[in-house]
């Protein structure tokens, strides 16, 4: 079942969001739902308070991003990139250079702009079996992951934008709490 994107504006976007335990209602269900919502909208990652819950659950997969370029640079370390379910999530550290990449957010339809974010990040995260991992990421694949992992936060991309480039953007962001905006995928303004 595709659902719809919360909207940037909406409070569940700014929650440190919760752990969940094992026997979490329906959590097979979601997070198929959460794949299919991501595909949809043509993402490379989509978090649960992205979908109006406030729980410790995101999915990426920077695979697709390896099928449309050429791995030539250091920001494609990481081929042939990755498909997964992350649950409970924390991060134990991050390292390696920073590098920018112009990021997007299907919460923030429209909008790109460049975010510095370091090599690697090291997550400690449960799979979908609630079995534990620690496993360090590189590349996209970190980028995406550390993107996502802020969701879970309360944190957006925009947060790290330069004060008056965030002022330039604020007609836009205005716009988009309160619907107007065009997206081909289905979005909700939350509350
Ligand atoms: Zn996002």
């Amino acid at each position: 079942m595709i659902l719809p994107i919360v909207a940037y504006g909406a409070t569940v976007l700014r929650k440190v969001c919760k752990p969940i335990e094992a026997n979490y209602e329906g959590l097979g269900k979601l997070i198929e739902d959460m794949w299919e919502t991501m595909y949809e909208s043509n993402g490379v990652g989509l978090a649960a308070p992205q979908i109006n819950r406030d729980i410790r659950l995101f999915v990426m997969d920077s695979a697709q991003i390896f099928a449309n370029s050429e791995p030539e640079d250091e920001a494609y370390s990481d081929a042939p990139g990755i498909k997964r379910a992350f649950i409970n999530p924390q991060i134990i550290e991050t390292g390696g250079k920073e590098w920018i990449y112009n990021e997007g957010c299907l919460s923030i339809p429209k909008i790109r702009e460049d975010v510095s974010r370091p090599e690697s990040v090291t997550l400690a995260y449960l799979d979908e079996q609630f079995k534990e991992h620690t496993e360090t990421f590189h590349g996209i694949t970190a980028r995406i992951i550390m993107h996502e992992y802020d969701h879970i936060e309360g944190k957006l991309f925009i947060d790290y934008i330069k004060p008056l480039k965030k002022k330039l953007l604020q007609g836009k962001l205005n716009d988009i709490s309160k619907g107007k905006m065009r997206v081909d995928y289905k979005m909700t303004l939350g509350k």
